[in-house]
Formats: C-alpha cells, structure tokens, sequence
C-alpha cells in the first residue's frame, strides 16, 4: 500500500516528465511504484529497443548501470539518466576485460558471445550480445565449427549449452540474487503447493533449473504466467517480476520462491532519486565515443540476429 507522500512524488514525477521530455525507462526488478509510473517497464532486451525507439530527447534509465549504458550506447543523439550511479551489477563487474583480450588475441577465429549485463568496455571487444530471451537465438546462429566464449553468466551460458547440445567456454560469473534459493526450499514450496508450476530464470544454478516446468527471461516468465493453465506458480527469481505477474494475471497465485531474491542494486533506484534526477538533469551516463562505436556493433549485431526469422 502506498502511502501518500509516495502518491505525491509519483504525480510530480509524471508532471515533471511531460515538462522535461523524459522517458522513464524501468527494469521488471524495478520496485513496484516505479514500475507504474515507468513509461516502458521490460527486460533488458525490450529496453534497449525502447530506448532507441522512443521520441524522447532524455531518457531515464531505471535499472543497473550496463542497462543506462545500452541505452547511450544506442542513443547517441539523447541524453541519458541515472537516478543512482551507483546502482549497478556485480555480475557484470566480475569480468576482466584484459581476460577477454587475451583470450581474443589466443583464439581469434572464436565468437565472443557477451550477455548485456557487461560494462561497455567488454562489449567493444565482443562479436555479439545477447540477453536471457535471445540468448539461445544468438548462438544458434553461430556456425558450429566456430569455437564460442560466453560472457559472464556460467549458468546462462550452461543452460544454452545444454539447450542447443552445443560446448560453449564459459566465463566464470554470476548472479548473487539469483543464487538465493535452495533446491531444498523448491522441494519445500512444491510439497506446499504440488499443483504449482516451478518458473526459473535461467540465471539460476543448474540444480534449481532442473526443477523448474519453465524456464526463461524475466518477459519469458510473465508471458508463461499469464498463457499457461497453471493457477498457482512458484517464481524463482528477482522479486520486482512480482508486481507485473499481479497486473497481468491476478487471478492467479503466484508465490516468489523466496523473499530473499531481491537485487539491492535494483532496489537502491527509489522515487526520490528519479525525482532529483529528473529535476536537475542529473547523473548524466556517457561512454567514450570509440567505446561506443565499437560496443555498438556487438549491440546491433544482436538486434539483427534476434529480428531474423530462423524458422
Ligand atoms: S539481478 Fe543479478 S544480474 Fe540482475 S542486476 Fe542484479 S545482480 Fe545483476
């Protein structure tokens, strides 16, 4: 339940948008006041695409730092906002770029295969990008004489592994949030519930998927939520995907797996920070123009591929 200043600040920043011709661009992990007042809530896909559709001169980037830097990457010509620079992806900052640069110069007929969530500098010296919901389209594409590296999450890369029986070389990441459930408490929740249907995203270790009846991006989950039969689900990851699933199905119960699936640097963007941010045109997100170029083509490579019908 929202209280009222909540109420107050959330009308201000709707007459502050129109006012500024800002975009309010937010993350399904988003907490749940931001989303209803975002302008487009998505997955990291659906945001980039987003971002570089809308007519907006600013946007503001309500999620982690490598999601506001996809959007200056594509959007040269806008300007683009952080609430809180700070807010940004452990996973993402485990990669070391000089890895990736040694292992280009010690493999150079290999494809680089880098999941968004990587700092632009990794994405420059990448061949392609790729999220949770196209992933499996991006690699399926690559010849498969083609050794691949895929960066930076093992259980991602895994799970697309094992899905297109393809050997991939996995950079060695994760996910902290989507590691917060045991295969010990889903048994526990589906003993509960043995009518549930288990929905796992697939940054989750391979124990915790192997239990999963669906498995897929953070729109990949909402979708299955609302198509599928089942009346009672069991949502294993980021709790923000919550709010969405209650909008889209109400009718039915959906139970997050565990209340400590929460990302803190998701929830560290609050409606003040939008606020102040909106108001004096701050945190700016810039990235070096030869970095942009080179990340760029990663990024549009996968728009490309993503958009192919592969029948
Ligand atoms: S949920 Fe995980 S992958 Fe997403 S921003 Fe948070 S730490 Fe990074």
């Amino acid at each position: 339940m929202l209280d009222s200043g909540s109420r107050r600040l959330m009308d201000e920043i709707i007459d502050l948008k129109k006012q500024k011709d800002v975009f309010l661009l937010a993350h399904y992990y988003q907490r749940p006041e931001i989303q209803m007042i975002a302008d487009y809530v998505g997955d990291s896909y659906a945001m980039a695409l987003a971002a570089r559709d809308c007519s907006q001169s600013t946007i503001l980037v309500a999620g982690v730092d490598f999601m506001a830097e996809t959007a200056a990457i594509l959007c040269p010509d806008k300007t683009v906002l952080t609430p809180e620079p700070l807010a940004t992806c452990p996973m993402a900052n485990k990669v070391v770029i000089e890895d990736i640069i040694k292992y280009r110069q010690e493999h150079p007929d290999a494809v680089i295969v880098s999941y968004v969530n990587t700092p632009a500098e990794v994405k420059a010296v990448s061949d392609v990008c790729c999220t949770s919901s196209n992933a499996a389209k991006i690699v399926a594409q690559i010849s498969p004489d083609r050794q691949i590296l895929f960066v930076p999450d093992q259980h991602l890369g895994s799970y697309i592994a094992e899905k297109l029986g393809r050997n991939m070389e996995l950079y060695s990441s994760e996910c902290p949030t989507h590691q917060r459930i045991t295969a010990e408490q889903l048994d526990q929740l589906k003993e509960q519930y043995p009518e549930a249907a288990i929905l796992v995203h697939p940054e989750c270790p391979k124990e915790i998927r192997d239990k999963a009846d669906f498995i897929g991006s953070t729109s990949g989950i909402i979708d299955y939520a609302v198509k599928s039969p089942y009346q009672v689900l069991i949502i294993v990851t980021e709790s923000g995907i919550m709010h969405s699933i209650s909008e889209k199905c109400p009718e039915k119960k959906a139970i997050l797996a565990s209340e400590e699936l929460i990302c803190p640097n998701m929830k560290s963007i609050t409606l003040e920070k939008i606020h102040y941010s909106i108001l004096n045109n701050e945190t700016l997100v810039e990235v070096p123009e030869d970095t942009r170029i080179k990340s760029l083509s990663a990024l549009e490579k996968m728009i490309d591929w993503t958009s192919r019908d592969t029948g």
